[in-house]
């Protein structure tokens, strides 16, 4: 249960575990045409041009910069969290003039401070972290994304924690990178960067003035090679992951076989349900409200006097695997429980009944049987229009 890597569908793991073929076998390309294909529905871009290289949700985010930044450029960072952090860190490696916008713990940085931001600087572009994994916070993109518009401003969304989770529309936001890595909601191991370009990311690339500073993400080594493999004909520039693409390929089917719309309207119940019955058990959770409060995982304080190793290590003993902070000043004081791709109520229930256990060995004053009250009382009431 811990923000990725998640729990894989077994017919994702059984298609990684096929022969690998050739990556230029005409099965292969047809995977990995269909893979480009799919990509555009889940990220509702379907101008936009993806994509899929080996690697991780750190590249995706180097790549953007690489291709997509120059020297001496202006970039402002908006940052709610660790990651947001490290697409400073990677924009800086370019040389481009960074500002940073840092929201407190918990919270999001004010439109307003945006706005007077892009207006008072030109900047080429904007990154923002739909959902800083260190923090739990949700940021809302369209009102940034439009904002960026307004000002002529590239937009940059590390999406690694939401894509295939939460609510993304990149054409009708005009958001210009959306990206991720496979091990989260896109239900996929660990090993793909994932990307989608607008348009305009696109000219704005191919009007850069200098060359791009890496040989491994040059959009110019991928383009024709992703165009090649839409198209159904072979070609070669590194090795493509044959596994991995024909996972995803299984993994974006099932996706679609859901449906996006019922696809986010599952994780944004099982989020609301299960933070209910987190807050039964009075926790306090690190994002200041519901409104910004992912539906992929959830960040919580541990209770005053309660020693969260023991807690994590009691859990861990029901096989339930958490995940402990990550941001390096409150790193002991909170952990973190990932809800995402193929969660379901019952893996919810498990996790919740098992920290009652936990809560009440340690001598935390909760009664057994209260969180999972809140939990099952918030789904009916969702589900079954119970007041
Ligand atoms: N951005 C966010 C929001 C993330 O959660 C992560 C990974 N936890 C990354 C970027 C980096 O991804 P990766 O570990 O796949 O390089």
């Amino acid at each position: 249960m811990i923000p990725g890597p998640i729990e894989f569908e077994p017919e994702v793991l059984h298609a990684m575990g096929r022969a690998t073929s050739s990556h230029v076998a005409p099965d292969f390309i047809e995977s990995f045409g269909t893979c480009i294909e799919l990509m555009r529905e889940v990220w509702r871009s379907p101008k936009g041009q993806p994509f899929i290289v080996a690697g991780t949700g750190t590249l995706a985010m180097d790549m953007a910069a690489a291709n997509l930044i120059e020297k001496d450029d202006r970039v402002l960072v908006i940052s709610t969290g660790y990651f947001g952090k490290r697409y400073k860190d990677i924009i800086d490696r370019y040389g481009a003039k960074t500002t940073i916008l840092e929201a407190n713990v918990g919270e999001v940085v004010d439109l307003d401070a945006i706005e007077i931001e892009l207006k008072n600087n030109a900047y080429k572009a904007l990154t923002l972290t739909h959902v800083d994994t260190s923090t739990g916070v949700r940021v809302d993109p369209e009102p940034i994304a439009k904002l960026a518009q307004k000002y002529n401003c590239l937009s940059i969304l590390d999406g690694v924690c939401s894509v295939a989770g939460e609510e993304i529309k990149q054409d009708d936001w005009g958001i210009d990178v959306v990206l991720t890595g496979s091990q989260k909601a896109i239900g996929v191991p660990p090993g793909l960067a994932l990307l989608v370009a607008s348009e305009k990311a696109i000219q704005v690339w191919e009007n850069r003035k200098t060359s791009v500073g890496s040989y491994y993400s040059d959009w110019n080594n991928w383009l024709p090679i992703i165009k090649a493999y839409e198209e159904r004909r072979p070609s070669y520039f590194g090795t493509p992951p044959v596994n991995l693409i024909v996972a995803l390929e299984t993994s974006l089917k099932i996706i679609q076989k859901e449906g996006m719309e019922t696809r986010v309207k599952r994780h944004r119940e099982l989020a609301r349900a299960f933070r209910a019955g987190l807050a039964a058990l009075k926790f306090d959770f690190l994002p200041k409200s519901n409104e910004i409060s992912a539906n992929t995982l959830t960040a919580a304080y541990y209770p005053e006097g309660v020693d969260g190793s023991a807690l994590l290590a009691k859990l861990s003993k029901d096989g339930i695997i958490l995940a402990g902070g990550l941001l390096p000043e409150l790193k002991t004081s909170y952990f973190r429980i990932g809800h995402m791709g193929s969660v379901s109520s019952n893996d919810l229930i498990a996790v919740l009944s098992s920290l009652e256990r936990a809560l009440i060995e340690l001598g935390h004053p909760v009664k057994a049987g209260e969180g999972l009250q809140a939990f099952q009382h918030e789904l009916l009431t969702k589900n079954l229009a119970i007041v």
